[in-house]
């Protein structure tokens, strides 16, 4: 049973044309937002219960649109087997939601220690309550001797002629929900040190090989995103028409340029995640002043990329979905700093992550029609907050799904 309430509270930013409406309210009917209330409508008589957030804010859910919470995360956390790995999911998408982060893009690579497939994670995500778009991929490590899997053959390595058979792509184009990091097209040091993955950051395939891949995609009616850093790459990667560029670390300025006039998306990763140095604050707002489409994801769960001095960890503990506000925060103030609308800021976790998912017309910000996804809190998320114990409350199509605040009767 849903139940349908009018929420005001003291601000609320929609990510959208309407902006932020001060002392307005949200109409919630069956788990939608059927309207927003400016402050005069708000104090009108409703047939609805009345919940009041007095002086707190509403956002609409944090997105997380690079993550690899369900299949590689829980090992890494937790001494699991296959007969528990499930177990430890809940308890990582229980860590996400607590987050805030209401909807996630999760990609499935391969593990060599679990053989489920994607109807399993399907099947899994299911019964959870977030909003889960899976990217099928492809994975090549940077060991000694580099490493393939992909998310069809699960736990059984595979060689790299494998990794261009057009069988294999067309299945992974056809599973693909959106475009995530389809291919590797550098190797990735995953969550290895350095001296393990020697060749972390070494290019993958050559042109015509990516050409023939994103034709394969686009063939199949499907967008795809890659894993890429590094001029070489991204160069490559613009070359051969990929949609979605996540990490892009290293981008120059005349690639920023270039990304902005083809108009492609970038999943910034300011965390870490490949073999150069992260996204900085600076590259990010360059990418947004540019008017990309930009999304700022955690690539959940990593160790903090080494000695960067906008990240605030001095240790290599891996970081999860508790990472995002503070990994994004950076970039928000400097663009909060520089004049940006707390609205076009926020939507680096909101909105332009639902594009990347595809999932803007259901989610990403608080209009009319859109699932009442939404959080309550004492400050902006990544501007004015970066610690979840400031989120007080979380909703997911309508329902109170985490709460730090409100008698829990709901
Ligand atoms: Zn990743």
């Amino acid at each position: 049973m849903t139940h349908d309430f009018i929420i005001k509270a003291r601000k609320i930013v929609t990510v959208s044309s309407l902006g932020t409406i001060d002392n307005g309210g949200l109409l919630i009917l069956n788990g939608k937002i059927k309207e927003i209330l400016s402050a005069e409508l708000v104090d009108q008589q409703y047939d609805l219960e009345i919940i009041d957030m007095m002086d707190y804010i509403i956002t609409p859910g944090l997105i997380d649109c690079h993550t690899h919470l369900l299949e590689f995360a829980p090992s890494s956390l937790y001494p699991i087997t296959q007969e528990t790995h499930f177990l430890a999911a809940h308890a990582i998408i229980l860590e996400a939601l607590s987050n805030g982060i209401t909807a996630i893009g999760e990609q499935l690579c391969g593990h060599p220690q679990c053989d489920f497939n994607i109807e399993h994670y399907r099947k899994l995500t299911k019964t959870l309550p977030i909003d889960c778009s899976f990217a099928t991929t492809s994975i090549t490590i940077g060991f000694d001797q580099p490493v393939h899997f992909s998310a069809i053959t699960s736990s059984t390595a595979i060689t790299k002629e494998q990794l261009l058979d057009p069988l294999l792509i067309n299945q992974l184009a056809i599973e693909s929900d959106y475009p995530g990091e389809n291919l590797f097209l550098n190797a990735t040091p995953a969550n290895f040190t350095a001296e393990t993955v020697p060749r972390a950051g070494e290019i993958v395939y050559t042109q015509e090989e990516l050409n023939n891949i994103v034709n394969l995609y686009h063939k199949n009616n499907k967008k795809i995103g890659i894993h890429v850093a590094g001029k070489e790459g991204i160069d490559m990667a613009l070359e051969a028409g990929i949609d979605v560029l996540h990490h892009a670390h290293g981008i120059t300025k005349e690639q920023i340029k270039k990304v902005s006039l083809l108009n492609k998306v970038i999943v910034a990763t300011p965390l870490g995640g490949t073999h150069l140095i992260p996204n900085s604050p600076t590259d990010i707002a360059q990418l947004v002043e540019a008017n990309i489409i930009t999304a700022i994801a955690t690539d959940a769960y990593l160790p903090p990329y080494p000695n960067v001095d906008w990240l605030p960890y001095q240790d290599t503990q891996l970081r999860g979905p508790e990472s995002l506000l503070t990994i994004a925060h950076p970039s928000m103030k400097l663009l909060h700093d520089n004049g940006y609308n707390e609205n076009d800021i926020l939507a680096l976790l909101t909105l332009n992550p639902a594009k990347v998912l595809g999932k803007e017309q259901h989610f990403g910000s608080l209009e009319p029609g859109k699932d009442a996804n939404f959080l309550v809190t004492s400050g902006l998320p990544g501007i004015e907050i970066t610690d979840a114990s400031h989120i007080y409350a979380v909703y997911l199509k309508g329902k109170l799904i985490i709460n730090r605040l409100l008698p829990s009767s709901n």
